[in-house]
């Protein structure tokens, strides 16, 4: 149960005057994912992503463009739209010694214009400045004042990361309203010394710094309040992670001996042997399962190198010794992908192998759960469906969790908690540095795939600009001549599924007027049936190329596919591209993957082209990506909606870490269920941070 005090915090935004039932809609549009309601922590949680100083006032010659301004000119002219019935846009030019600037309104409110901006007057205009056709303009100056306005301005004022409909200014006036509701009283969980030494203010100072900010430095990642809170999230994260981690080790483990006469028959039935790294992550977690140690280890690989198959050996470990394994993959594709090449191997071994998704009829359903209850299912693998209430193991001993990121510990829990002391692999096919695993998945032991399996070939990955789709299209459609199989991806276009899904359907709807019924489609609206037969159309060779969203990212297995098209690659994280690129180059044919952007990129976005084109390697690529964009990229975690952090920013607060984990490790070795009074401050800021299952894993909890 979270503490009272704390329920100010937890209360949806539309309690706060001035937030009404459509603004409150904008609010969560802006602040939480599809489907919930924002909530006041959320709204203190969105702190400024830059600040207006009203002190400093460029020349226009001088002023950043792309960065909000105030400009002390005159206004010269006025242009409204040419032609009576035009669309276009209002313009009004001002200027100052050094330079013009034109101030654009749509939709313009004529009168208010006139009014505001006569000509030869002068005015202090704040916006943002951009560059459009050569010309400076602020569409849609935020304020348009006269010098005495001016002077009652704040002179340094937050501004928002904001969404259509809602401004900063709307933004800063609730986080207003909010800041006036936080609980007097929240008790301190940081260490007294600890605080004094960082110069730290309490939480609730922090939070008003930073909503508050006397200039532009006191915004910045670095600052005193930002690092507060950065680190009071880090630290509520690791405590976490260690109370899962103890009561985990809590429940003693259980020993699975097996001779590996299972694991050999199936090695007998490849058509290949196993790389080195497969037969030392092998080892690694056959040793794990023989133990009486709780096993509670990462497989990290490289899409492609081979993680499915180390699993199951696994799993056919454990059936071996009397048990049964389950493996929960985050789609219904993915977890069908699993079933369909984890059975025909497993029943080579003799194995007894189910699927259990959310779309089983229910005879079919009735029946998996009677088989799972009474050991007569060997392996279930599967969706969330699995930890549903219903089901029961006879006597699971190994929970796999093929994670993509899109899992978070209470479901790896969930899925153990089906066995008794359950050992536990997390698979994750974006390979990640170091620092992140630990962030991520606590102390894990971690096995690695750092080898691809032999034969593959180098995928030849080029960038090329949009403007050349069209020979794109013509080599596309030679490769098809000789049977290529094509994936087409389309991006998450302004993170709306609405859009994302019209890019798609388009470019499908283009590529059928050309190649006729070769082309499908499967994006994430399709009715999951569909979806399959997509998927099974382009796996038999029906149709050539598959249009997709990017559902196609988690994991889809089709070897003869050589060839991956990604629009608007620019608009995806380096990580992204890396595990869309892995869908081509699975089989022994040469493969390509075309890049094509829509230019002029920026450094960042060059620099994740130019990465990609450069190595194939998963691990420099993840430390390369951590370099340009910070871990939510790494994780893809912005897509996907998975457990990342609101606030702290590895690239910037990574130094933070080690001492919130020593943090963490000494505060719970020497109050392990947070009975003291610093115990119970803590609880305060696990639930702050929606820890809210860490807390309920306290013995007292
Ligand atoms: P991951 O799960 O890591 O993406 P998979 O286990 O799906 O990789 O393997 C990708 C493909 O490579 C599969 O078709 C699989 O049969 C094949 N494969 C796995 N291990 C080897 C190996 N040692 N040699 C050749 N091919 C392999
Ligand atoms: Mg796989």
């Amino acid at each position: 149960m979270r503490p009272p005090l704390l329920d100010p915090l937890f209360a949806a935004v539309s309690v706060l005057s001035g937030v009404g039932p459509k603004s409150a809609l904008l609010f969560d549009r802006l602040l939480t994912p599809p489907g919930s309601a924002a909530r006041i922590i959320d709204l203190l949680f969105h702190l400024p992503n830059e600040v207006i100083d009203r002190r400093d006032r460029p020349k226009i010659i001088d002023a950043k463009i792309g960065k909000q301004v105030v400009l002390d000119v005159r206004v010269t002219e006025h242009r409204p739209p040419g032609g009576r019935y035009s669309k276009g846009p209002y313009r009004v030019h001002v200027e100052d010694d050094t330079g013009d600037v034109q101030l654009v309104f749509f939709m313009a409110n004529v009168s208010w214009i006139e009014k505001s901006l006569p000509v030869g007057a002068r005015r202090f205009v704040s916006g943002r400045l951009e560059l459009y056709d050569g010309y400076r303009q602020i569409v849609h100056p935020d304020r348009v004042l006269d010098a005495e306005s001016v002077q009652k301005l704040a002179p340094v004022e937050p501004v928002y990361g904001a969404t259509e409909g809602l401004q900063s200014r709307a933004i800063a006036r609730a986080v207003e309203a909010a800041l006036q509701r936080v609980p007097q009283g929240i008790p301190e969980w940081l260490d007294p010394t600890f605080v004094t030494a960082q110069n730290f203010a309490d939480f609730a100072g922090a939070l008003d710094a930073i909503h508050h900010p006397v200039g532009p430095t006191a915004i910045a990642p670095e600052s005193a309040a930002y690092t507060r809170l950065a680190y009071d999230e880090l630290l509520s994260q690791q405590l976490a992670l260690r109370l899962v981690r103890a009561r985990m080790r809590r429940a003693a483990g259980r020993t699975s001996e097996a001779s590996g006469k299972l694991i050999e028959k199936i090695k007998a039935a490849l058509p290949f042997s196993l790389t080195n790294a497969q037969r030392d992550a092998l080892a690694e977690i056959r040793a794990d399962l023989a133990s009486d140690k709780r096993m509670l280890r990462l497989l990290q690989g490289d899409v492609g190198s081979g993680k499915t198959l180390v699993a199951l050996m696994a799993m056919a470990h454990i059936v071996e010794g009397g048990s049964q394994a389950a493996m929960m993959a985050p789609t219904e594709i993915l977890a069908r992908q699993h079933f369909a090449r984890i059975a025909p191997l497993a029943e080579t071994a003799g194995l007894r192998v189910a699927l259990l998704t959310g779309r089983d009829k229910p005879a079919e359903r009735k029946r998996t759960l009677e088989g799972l209850a009474a050991g007569e299912i060997d392996i279930a693998v599967g969706t969330h469906a699995l930890i549903e209430e219903g089901v029961a193991f006879r006597d699971l001993a190994l929970a796999i969790v093929d994670e993509q990121h899109r899992f978070g510990v209470h479901q790896r829990l969930a899925l153990g908690d089906k066995g008794e002391a359950a050992d536990i692999l997390v698979m994750t096919a974006t390979p990640i540095p170091r620092t992140l695993v630990l962030t991520y998945f606590g102390d894990m032991d971690v096995s690695s795939l750092t080898e691809k399996p032999a034969g593959r070939q180098p995928i030849d990955t080029r960038a090329v600009p949009v403007e050349r789709i069209g020979e794109v299209i013509e080599a596309i459609g030679r490769a098809m001549q000789s049977g290529a199989r094509i994936y087409w991806v389309c991006p998450l276009v302004e993170e709306s599924e609405t859009s994302d899904l019209a890019a798609a359907t388009e470019r499908h709807a283009d590529l059928v007027r050309i190649f006729g019924d070769r082309v499908g489609l499967v994006h994430g609206r399709k009715k999951g049936a569909d979806k399959d037969a997509a998927m099974a159309a382009f796996q038999s060779g029906d149709t050539q190329i598959l249009v997709a969203t990017t559902v196609i990212e988690v994991g889809v297995d089709v070897p003869e596919a050589t060839v991956m098209v990604i629009e608007h690659a620019e608009r995806f994280g380096l990580a992204q591209l890396h595990q869309l690129r892995g869908r081509v180059g699975r089989g022994d044919a040469r493969s390509s993957c075309l890049l094509l952007y829509k230019g002029p990129l920026n450094e960042t976005a060059k620099a994740r082209l130019e990465t990609l084109r450069e190595t194939e390697d998963g691990f420099r690529i993840a430390e390369m990506d951590l370099k340009l964009r910070g871990e939510g990229e790494v994780l893809g975690t912005r897509q996907s909606g998975a457990p990342g952090f609101r606030i702290a920013r590895l690239d910037v607060h990574a130094h933070l870490l080690g001492a919130a984990r020593d943090d963490a490790e000494l505060i719970l070795r020497n109050d392990p269920d947070l009975q003291s009074e610093r115990g119970e401050a803590l609880r305060v800021l696990l639930y702050l941070f929606e820890r809210d299952e860490a807390v309920r894993l306290l013995r007292s909890g």
